[in-house]
């Protein structure tokens, strides 16, 4: 071989070598993402990208998380075309309050660049207690968010309280009830014994926290509709409530 041939070979050759190289990633990738090792992969990635405003990064990362919101109660919730109010006192209905309060989260988050499911968006709308899991496992939700009001025999118990049903679940409860009772607390002043903070509560019977368990999945009582504070913050506040739970949402993403 001369030494023109030679420098032909050893060209071909490293032709050649990177076109196995090339083969063997692209075939690992394609392996690995058969065998699901690589991050779940989102709908929301072959969709249109979101143009971020300005340079926020943040707005290219959250793009990709889906949140499930799911109003409590509403129509068939425990029986076929029954709607279950929840708690109710007077004109108050929960099932009404925490729709409007999943709807204008919802825009929030969607402000924000999340994709968001509701588990119903009417109050006509059939959402039986059962098939609110498979809303969010579905939809590829990455957290599932149960919104309620609270009730109690007597007037005193007061204040949100957050549960959850397993361990992956707690770090999302922590910051849904902290951001929670920071709010509160920035508006109203330290009004809160400090074991409210703690009042993450572990619950492993609820449904819809059973029916979640793939995901991250917590079930948020807002306040006492029973309570005269609550009902007073529940009502007049609304909008400094939902807001506490995009920050939640916004800090858990990013933690
Ligand atoms: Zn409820």
């Amino acid at each position: 071989m001369n030494i023109a041939n030679y420098s032909e070979f050893r060209k071909r050759r490293k032709r050649m070598l990177r076109g196995i190289a090339t083969a063997i990633v692209a075939s690992g990738v394609a392996l690995g993402i058969a065998l699901g090792c690589y991050k779940h992969i989102e709908p929301s990635i072959v969709q249109e990208p979101v143009v971020a405003q300005g340079s926020e990064q943040q707005s290219k990362t959250l793009q990709h998380y889906v949140v499930c919101l799911d109003p409590g109660h509403g129509m068939s919730n425990r029986t076929a075309g029954v709607y279950d109010p929840g708690a109710v006192y007077n004109s108050f209905r929960e099932a009404d309050y925490v729709l409007g309060f999943a709807q204008e989260l919802g825009l929030l988050l969607k402000n924000k660049t999340y994709e968001v499911v509701l588990t119903r968006s009417s109050e006509h709308e059939d959402c039986p207690l059962y098939s609110r899991g498979n809303n969010a496992l579905e939809s590829n939700s990455n957290i599932f968010i149960s919104l309620h009001v609270n009730a109690a025999p007597g007037s005193s118990a007061s204040g949100p309280r957050t549960f959850y049903s397993t361990e992956h679940d707690r770090e999302l409860a922590i910051y849904i009830q902290g951001e929670l009772v920071r709010k509160l607390e920035q508006i109203f002043g330290n009004i809160y014994p400090s074991s409210l903070e703690t009042r993450v509560i572990r619950e492993p019977d609820f449904v819809v926290l059973r029916t979640t368990q793939q995901i991250p999945s917590v079930l948020v009582e807002l306040g006492f509709v029973t309570n005269s504070f609550d009902r007073q913050y529940l009502l007049t506040k609304r909008s400094e409530l939902e807001e506490a739970l995009l920050t939640a949402i916004n800090k858990y993403f990013k933690s």
